[in-house]
């Protein structure tokens, strides 16, 4: 059988015990989801949390897929691989040991109870804005236009490359 094979770009983040080795472990596991492959993925960044003030910076980073998983499965490994880092849901954009949201999947527009693609507050992140360049800097995104445009209008304040990652 030969599924469609897609191209889809998921957001990590992480501010709780040891964010940089929770994203490092993600993008691991990522590349283990059945029928998908991490081809690339950005530097991890540093970033002052959006949401609750009083909580530690966030790492991030974006890693690009190849799957044949369809959006939803791929939503579905994406939150076992968040409960396997003792993700607990409670304060909104609370602190987290894990977040993993499907930003882009394909050049398609997901508007189901679960899964919103693109995901909805992405044009409006640096952290997620300046990896994705980092990766991909011709995209254009469905509905929302040149990723280099979007990123000409956000802030980077707070927003810090840190030097050293590897590979996965
Ligand atoms: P934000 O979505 O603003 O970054 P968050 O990542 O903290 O906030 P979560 O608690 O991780 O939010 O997710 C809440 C719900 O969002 C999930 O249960 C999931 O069904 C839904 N959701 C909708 N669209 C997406 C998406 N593109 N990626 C991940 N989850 C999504
Ligand atoms: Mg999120
Ligand atoms: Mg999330």
């Amino acid at each position: 059988m030969n599924a469609t094979e897609v191209v889809a770009y998921v957001g990590l983040g992480s501010n709780l015990d040891d964010p940089s080795r929770q994203v490092r472990v993600a993008l691991e596991e990522l590349n283990r989801l059945p029928r998908t492959r991490v081809l690339r993925h950005s530097a991890l960044y540093r970033s002052a949390p959006l949401g609750p003030p009083d909580q530690p910076d966030f790492v991030n980073a974006v890693a690009m897929l190849d799957t044949q998983l369809d959006a939803h499965a791929l939503l579905d490994g994406l939150q076992l691989i968040e409960q396997r880092h003792g993700r607990v849901r409670e304060v909104r954009w609370g602190p987290r040991t894990l977040d993993l949201d499907l930003l882009l999947f394909a050049d398609r527009q997901i508007d189901s109870v679960r899964l919103q693609v693109p995901h909805p507050q992405l044009h409006k992140r640096a952290f997620v804005l300046v990896p994705l360049h980092e990766i991909a800097a011709d995209l254009e995104l469905p509905g929302l236009g040149p990723l280099a445009e979007l990123l000409a209008g956000v802030s980077r304040a707070g927003l810090q490359r840190i030097e050293g990652t590897v590979d996965v």
